[in-house]
């Protein structure tokens, strides 16, 4: 299954915050939105970085409560993977796999238009895989 199939049926919201925004700020968003990770960027197009559950947990452990009012842009990770709408789920789960990370952001033309979690990458996998198993099945019922 190709990314756009997988943002079609997740729909195609994407969070972001500006990398001047606190951690205390991003902590708060990831809570309201009950999801692990936000882009990072100033115009909701261009990406400026990703700031996942890991960094704020990792750097509270590492900083202490203080860490809570730096900003977005002193804890996120600035190298960002991306994925086009083009790629397949397989291949986006061997990114994840490789990267240690759990969030893709997609990009086409230069510009986000949409994240896949691991969630929604292995849920489409699920699909195709019992898909192809209910395929096999009647054709063998069928010979
Ligand atoms: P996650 O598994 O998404 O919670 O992220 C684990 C670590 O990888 C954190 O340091 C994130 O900032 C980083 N990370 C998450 N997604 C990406 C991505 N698409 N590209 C680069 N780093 C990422």
């Amino acid at each position: 299954m190709q990314v756009h199939t997988i943002l079609r049926e997740k729909g195609t919201d994407i969070h972001t915050i500006g990398p001047g925004a606190t951690i205390a700020e991003a902590a708060a968003r990831l809570r309201e939105l009950g999801i692990g990770a936000l882009v990072v960027s100033e115009d909701g197009a261009a990406i400026t970085g990703i700031i996942s559950e890991r960094d704020i947990v990792y750097g509270l452990a590492e900083q202490g409560a203080g860490f809570l009012d730096l900003a977005v842009r002193d804890a996120m990770t600035a190298d960002v993977v991306t994925c086009s709408p083009e790629d397949t789920g397989r291949v986006v789960l061997g990114r994840m796999t490789e990267h240690r990370m759990r969030h893709v952001p997609v990009v086409e033309a230069g510009r986000l238009v949409g994240l896949v979690s691991i969630g929604d990458v292995v849920k489409s996998r699920l699909q195709e895989i019992m898909s192809e198993a209910d395929a096999l099945r009647d054709y063998i019922a069928g010979a």
